[in-house]
C-alpha cells in the first residue's frame, strides 16, 4: 500500500523485513556509505562460482575501480572528536576488541569540489542524517557517480518506470520486451485501468540488465518466469539478510550524541552516520562465526518514534530492572516527558545506535502470490 514510487519501500516478510529505497540511485540514497571489502575466506565458500571462490583476489582489480570512483575515505583524524565514536572506542576496550577497532572507509566527502566523476561535492555537515538521505551534498551516491557517468556517455533514463516482466522476442526482431507500469504524472488520467493492467514496453534489441535490487530484479525474473521465459529454479531461492540487526544502548551514562540533526551544533556535531567498526571478520574457524558492529545515529525524522522503540526492547521494562535501574528509568522518563526527547543528557541524548552485520543461513525464499513479492525466511531468528 502507500505511494508506489515513495522513497522507503517496506516489505513486511514472514520472520524478517526488508526495507529497500526507491529513486533514482537506489539504496545508496539512504545508506549508510560504508564502503568494506568481502572478506576473502567468505568469498571461498561454495556459495560462489567458480570464478569467484577459486580466485577471491581476482576481485581486487574490480574493487580499486570502484574506490576509484567512490573514492572512500575514513572520518578524518583531523575533523572534531565525536562522542559516539569516543564511546564506542571505550566499548571495544571493554569487549577486548580494541585491536579490531577501526575508523570504516566512507563514501562521505570531507572536502568541498568535485567528485571523480566531475559532479560538485560539499564536505559533510556531520548531521548524522544520511539514512533519510543527507541533503549536504556530501553523500557520494550512484546518483552523483555511475549515473552521472553514464548521463555524461549519452545513456537515457526514465523514472517512475515500473518494470513488471519480460518476454523473449520469438521473430525475427530479436531481442527482448521489457513490459513496464508508468506511474508518471498525470498517467493515471489516460489509463482506462489500472496502471498495472495497461503496461507499456520497450524492446531491447540484445541484450537486459537488471539493476532493481536482490528483491526488484528476483521479482521481476519470477513474474517473467510465470509469463513463460525460460528461467532456473533456482531464482528466489537461497536469500539472505546479511545478518544485518539494529540495536539500541538505550540511557547510557554518558552523553553519546547520536540522534540526527540538520543543524549542527559545531561544538559537539553528532558525525556521518558509521564512523568505525568492530572489525571480527577475521581468524574464525567458520567464517560465517565473524561479523561487524558499527556506531550508527537515529535520523531526525525517525526520533518521534525511537522512545517508543526502546520501551518495547527487552531489558527496558521495570521488572527486569534493579531498584536503582528503575528510579534511574523513571526519571528519564519524565525528564524526557517534561523538557524534549531530544534533551542532550537526556534518554535519547545517551542513546547509542548500533549497526550489525554478520551471516545467516541464507535461508529465505521469495515467490509471488496475488502477483506480489512474498518473502519467507525459515526461523532466522532461532538460529545460530
Ligand atoms: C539503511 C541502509 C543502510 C545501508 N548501509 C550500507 C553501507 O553502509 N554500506 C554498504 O555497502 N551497503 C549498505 N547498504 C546496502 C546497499 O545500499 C545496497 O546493497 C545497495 O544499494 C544495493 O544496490 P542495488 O543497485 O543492487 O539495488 P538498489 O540500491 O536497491 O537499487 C535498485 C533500484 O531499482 C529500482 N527498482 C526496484 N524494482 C524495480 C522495478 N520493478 N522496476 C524499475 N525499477 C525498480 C529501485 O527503485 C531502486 O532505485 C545499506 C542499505 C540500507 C537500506
Amino acid at each position: 500500500m502507500g505511494n508506489p514510487t515513495g522513497m522507503f519501500h517496506l516489505i513486511l516478510g514472514h520472520d524478517q523485513n526488508v526495507i529497500s529505497a526507491n529513486g533514482l540511485g537506489g539504496a545508496s540514497l539512504v545508506n549508510s556509505n560504508v564502503f568494506l571489502e568481502t572478506e576473502q575466506d567468505i568469498l571461498k565458500m561454495g556459495y560462489w562460482p567458480p570464478e569467484i571462490r577459486d580466485d577471491p583476489a581476482g576481485l581486487n582489480k574490480y574493487y580499486q575501480k570502484v574506490r576509484d570512483v567512490l573514492e572512500p575515505e575514513p572520518y578524518p583524524e583531523t575533523w572534531p572528536r565525536l562522542k559516539k565514536m569516543d564511546v564506542f572506542n571505550e566499548q571495544a576496550k571493554t569487549l577486548g576488541l580494541q585491536d579490531k577497532f577501526r575508523r570504516a572507509p566512507l563514501t562521505t566527502r570531507f572536502r568541498d569540489g568535485p567528485n571523480s566523476c566531475g559532479v560538485n561535492m560539499s564536505a559533510s555537515t556531520l548531521a548524522g542524517q544520511e539514512t533519510t538521505g543527507a541533503n549536504d551534498g556530501s553523500k557520494t551516491s550512484t546518483l552523483v557517480t555511475y549515473l552521472a557517468d553514464a548521463w555524461n556517455w549519452g545513456a537515457e533514463m526514465f523514472c517512475k518506470c515500473d518494470v513488471r516482466y519480460i518476454e523473449k522476442v520469438q521473430d525475427i526482431r530479436g531481442g527482448y520486451l521489457i513490459y513496464f507500469a508508468c506511474h508518471g504524472k498525470g498517467r493515471s488520467r489516460l489509463t482506462v485501468g489500472d496502471v498495472y493492467g495497461d503496461l507499456m514496453w520497450v524492446h531491447a534489441k540484445e541484450a537486459v540488465f537488471l539493476g532493481a535490487g536482490s528483491i526488484g530484479t528476483t521479482e521481476i525474473l519470477l513474474r517473467s518466469k510465470q509469463m513463460g521465459l525460460s528461467i532456473s529454479d533456482w531464482v528466489g531461492r537461497g536469500m539472505t539478510g546479511n545478518g544485518d540487526i539494529l540495536a539500541f544502548g538505550h540511557n547510557c551514562d554518558v552523553e553519546v550524541n547520536a540522534l540526527g540533526n540538520p543543524n549542527q551544533d559545531p561544538s559537539n556535531p553528532v558525525g556521518p552516520i558509521i564512523t568505525s567498526a568492530i572489525d571480527n571478520r577475521n581468524g574464525h574457524e567458520n567464517p560465517l562465526n565473524g561479523y561487524v558492529i558499527q556506531d550508527g545515529t537515529m535520523p531526525q525524522a525517525f526520533s518521534g518514534i525511537l522512545p517508543c522503540i526502546l520501551d518495547m526492547m527487552p531489558g527496558s521494562r521495570a521488572y527486569e530492572m534493579s531498584l536503582l535501574g528503575r528510579t534511574q528509568a523513571v526519571m528519564g522518563h519524565w525528564k524526557k516527558r517534561l523538557f524534549g526527547s531530544n534533551l542532550k543528557n537526556g534518554p535519547l541524548g545517551n542513546t547509542q545506535v548500533f549497526l550489525i552485520m554478520s551471516h545467516d543461513g541464507n535461508q529465505a525464499t521469495l515467490r509471488l502470490k496475488d502477483d506480489k513479492a512474498l518473502l519467507e525466511f525459515q526461523g532466522v531468528g532461532k538460529s545460530d
